[in-house]
C-alpha cells in the first residue's frame, strides 16, 4: 500500500466543483485585486478565527513581518521566538532589521517553553512570537502575563494552526496580533501563495493594511514606505470554499491522530504529548524516536514501504548557514537540537483512509 506524506486530492475532488464556481466568479468580475471576494474572506476568516479584523497578505512570512512593521518593529529591536520553527519566523524578523532571540523549545510539547522566556528579555525586546508548532496551540497564558508584565507585544505566528484552541479559544486571538499562511500543504490552504494577519485592534489593522498596499492609505498617498502584499480576488474566492470545510477537515485530522495514537504500540515510539488545554488541529502529526539513528533508520524503512514522511525540521533556526551572524553554536538549544534530531512526521491529511492510517500504524510496530 502507498501512503503519500501529504495529498490534497480528496478534498479537491470534494470541492471540485465550488473551487470551479469560485474560478468562474472572478473570471467573469473581471476584478483580480482588492474586490469582493477578498472582502468576503476576511470578513468570514475573521469570524471563525474571533477577531474583529482580517487583513489579506500575499503569505504568511509577510502576514507576520507586516504585523512587525505595524509595532514599530526594527532595528536594534529584540524579538523573542523559539528555536525550534520554520525559518519564516525568523525570516520575518531579520527582514525588518531585528534580532532573533531564540528560546528554547520543549521537546515534550514541540513548543516554546514558556519557562525560558522571562530570561531571554532585555531593554530591547520588543515582541514575543510564539509559534503554535504542528497544530499544536503553546501554553498562552504564561506568555501573555510575561508580555503584560514589560510591557512587550506578542504576536502568534498560527501559520500551522487554524482553528486550534487553548482553553476553548482559537489561537490568533491572544496576541495584538498574529499571522496565518495559507500555503497549500496548510490546514487551510490556497491553491498558490496567501496568508492573513488578525487582530482586534483597529489602528493595528490600517497600519498593517497600508503597509501591505505601497504604504499607501488612499490611493497615490503613501504614509509608509510600504510592500506589495495582498490577497488576490482567486486565492480569497478558493479560500471561501475551503473554510466552509475548515472545522470537518480540522475534525477529521482529530480521527485520524486519534487513530495513529490508538493503533501504534511500539514502545520505542513517543506519541504526541497533548496537554489539558490544548485542541490541536494536527498539521503534523510528529512521533519522536529514542535517537537520530533510530529516527533515519525508521525514516528508511517506511520509505521502503512506500510511506512519505517528513522531518519538521531537521537543522533548527540557530544551526542554520544564513543565521550563523547570531553567534549561536551547537548546544545552546538542547530541547530543539533534540527536536530536530529524533522528531518523525506522519502522514496525516483530509482523506486518507482509515486502511491507511493502519498499514503505516502496523509498519512503525513491526519496525
Ligand atoms: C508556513 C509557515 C510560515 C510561512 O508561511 P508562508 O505562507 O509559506 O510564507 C511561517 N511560520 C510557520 C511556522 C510556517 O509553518
Amino acid at each position: 500500500m502507498k501512503v503519500p506524506f501529504v495529498s490534497f486530492i480528496p478534498l479537491e475532488q470534494e470541492l471540485n466543483n465550488e473551487l470551479h464556481e469560485a474560478f468562474e466568479r472572478v473570471l467573469s468580475s473581471s476584478w483580480y485585486i482588492e474586490g469582493e471576494e477578498d472582502k468576503r474572506f476576511e470578513q468570514s476568516f475573521a469570524g471563525y478565527i474571533g477577531t474583529k479584523y482580517c487583513i489579506g497578505c500575499g503569505n504568511g512570512l509577510d502576514a507576520l513581518m507586516l504585523a512587525l512593521k505595524a509595532f514599530g518593529t526594527g532595528k536594534g529591536d529584540e524579538v523573542i521566538l523559539p528555536a525550534n520553527t520554520f525559518i519564516a519566523t525568523a525570516l520575518a524578523v531579520t527582514y525588518v532589521g531585528a534580532r532573533p532571540v531564540l528560546t528554547d523549545a520543549d521537546p515534550q510539547t514541540f513548543n516554546i517553553d514558556p519557562n525560558l522566556i522571562e530570561q531571554s528579555i532585555t531593554d530591547r525586546t520588543k515582541v514575543i512570537m510564539p509559534v503554535h508548532l504542528y497544530g499544536q496551540p503553546c501554553d498562552m497564558d504564561p506568555i501573555m502575563d510575561i508580555a503584560h508584565r514589560h510591557g512587550i507585544r506578542v504576536i502568534e505566528d498560527c501559520a500551522q494552526a487554524h482553528g486550534a484552541e487553548y482553553k476553548g479559544r482559537r489561537v490568533g486571538t491572544f496576541g495584538d496580533a498574529s499571522g496565518f499562511s495559507f500555503y497549500p500543504g496548510k490546514n487551510l490552504g490556497a491553491l498558490g501563495d496567501a496568508g492573513a494577519a488578525v487582530t482586534d485592534d483597529e489602528e493595528t489593522a490600517a497600519k498593517i493594511r497600508a503597509l501591505g498596499n505601497y504604504g499607501s492609505d488612499i490611493k497615490y498617498h503613501h504614509i509608509y514606505q510600504g510592500h506589495n502584499s495582498r490577497l488576490d480576488e482567486l486565492q480569497a474566492a478558493f479560500l471561501s470554499a475551503k473554510l466552509t470545510i475548515l472545522d470537518r477537515v480540522n475534525e477529521e485530522r482529530r480521527r485520524l491522530a486519534d487513530k495513529y495514537n490508538e493503533l501504534i504500540t511500539n514502545p520505542d515510539i513517543v506519541l504526541p504529548f497533548v496537554p489539558d488545554y490544548a485542541e490541536p488541529v494536527w498539521h503534523v502529526f510528529g512521533i519522536r524516536c529514542p535517537d537520530q539513528g533510530y529516527r533515519n533508520d525508521l525514516e528508511s524503512y517506511l520509505k521502503e514501504k512506500e510511506i512519505g514522511t517528513n522531518k519538521h525540521y531537521p537543522i533548527p533556526i540557530h544551526l542554520q548557514d544564513c543565521y550563523r551572524d547570531l553567534r549561536y553554536k551547537s548546544g545552546d538549544f538542547p530541547g530543539a537540537e533534540l527536536i530536530a534530531k529524533t522528531e518523525l512526521s506522519l502522514p496525516m491529511y483530509y482523506g486518507m483512509s482509515d486502511e491507511q492510517i493502519g498499514y503505516v500504524a502496523d509498519t512503525l510496530n513491526s519496525f
